[in-house]
């Protein structure tokens, strides 16, 4: 099924049975799932996500689109819960529901300053698929608990991104937090997108805010149907409430 989002960007989304092509461990308790998604694929841009359903739960998870391929998709996601414990549990040639492309995407385009990607956590996810994206290769700064949790670091490399990476624990790269190392190295030619813990947002949006930077950061917050009706993700902004699902997940930085 396909119908409009709304007319701001002409956008289409869908809501698909989509086949699972894979669904593999990457390390600790993070997993890459593959679906059959050809229309979605096409039109999937950095910054968005999908509801993607789970077996015996009412409410779909927000997953945001790691990788698009000619005919599939993907998702990174870790196991923090039981929805995810359930999607690791799914095989090759089952079934999920997947809702999407949703929500605003990272702007990417003609966009003249050297790029700075900052992400922890899952944020890398969402961070990968606009590093593939963006014309000028810039600099990945990518922060962790620890070594074993940084993914991913060689195809950031392939794609021809200089990759600097904190480790809380010090097992690889700067020790202590990205932020810091971040603070370090920024230019004043960059312009900064962010995705990962909020914590770790907040700081980032200092250091932006501080040296008059353009920024764009992508809001985490628990949300039921991924399309503005459920209101169940309302955030102020300024002296407005705004939805992440449908006015982002990504906000311009200036806002926040
Ligand atoms: C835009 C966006 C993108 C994301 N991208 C990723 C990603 O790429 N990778 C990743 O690993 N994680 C991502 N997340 C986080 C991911 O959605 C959560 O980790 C996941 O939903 C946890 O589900 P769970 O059942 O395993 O965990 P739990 O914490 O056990 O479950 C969350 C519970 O909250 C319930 N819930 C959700 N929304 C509501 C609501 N509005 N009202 C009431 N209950 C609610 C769910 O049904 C579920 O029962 C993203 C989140 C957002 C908002």
């Amino acid at each position: 099924m396909c119908f409009d989002v709304n007319s701001k960007s002409l956008a289409k989304r869908y809501d698909i049975s989509a086949r699972i092509k894979s669904n593999k461990h990457v390390c600790l308790s993070f997993y890459e799932i593959i679906v059959e998604a050809p229309e979605m694929a096409r039109s999937a841009q950095p910054g968005q996500f999908c509801m993607v359903s789970v077996p015996n739960s009412y409410l779909r998870r927000p997953l945001s689109i790691y990788k698009s391929g000619k005919n599939t998709l993907s998702f990174l996601y870790k196991i923090v819960g039981k929805g995810t414990e359930v999607l690791a549990s799914l095989r090759p040639g089952d079934y999920i529901k997947v809702l999407g492309p949703l929500g605003a995407s990272y702007p990417y385009k003609d966009i003249g300053a050297i790029p700075v990607l900052v992400a922890g956590g899952t944020g890398i996810a969402s961070v990968h698929f606009l590093a593939s994206k963006l014309k000028n290769k810039g600099v990945l700064f990518y922060g962790a608990k620890t070594k074993k949790e940084l993914l991913c670091l060689s195809e950031f490399k392939k794609l021809g991104w200089k990759v600097f990476v904190a480790t809380e624990d010090g097992s690889q790269g700067f020790k202590g937090f990205v932020t810091d190392l971040m603070k370090e190295k920024i230019k004043k030619d960059n312009i900064v997108y962010t995705c990962g813990p909020t914590p770790m947002m907040k700081k980032v949006i200092e250091t932006v805010k501080d040296l008059k930077l353009k920024g764009y950061a992508s809001l985490e917050e628990k949300m039921a149907c991924g399309i503005g009706n459920c209101q169940g993700c309302a955030v102020k902004i300024g002296d407005e409430y705004k939805m992440v699902c449908k006015d982002g997940p990504v906000f311009s930085m200036d806002l926040l």
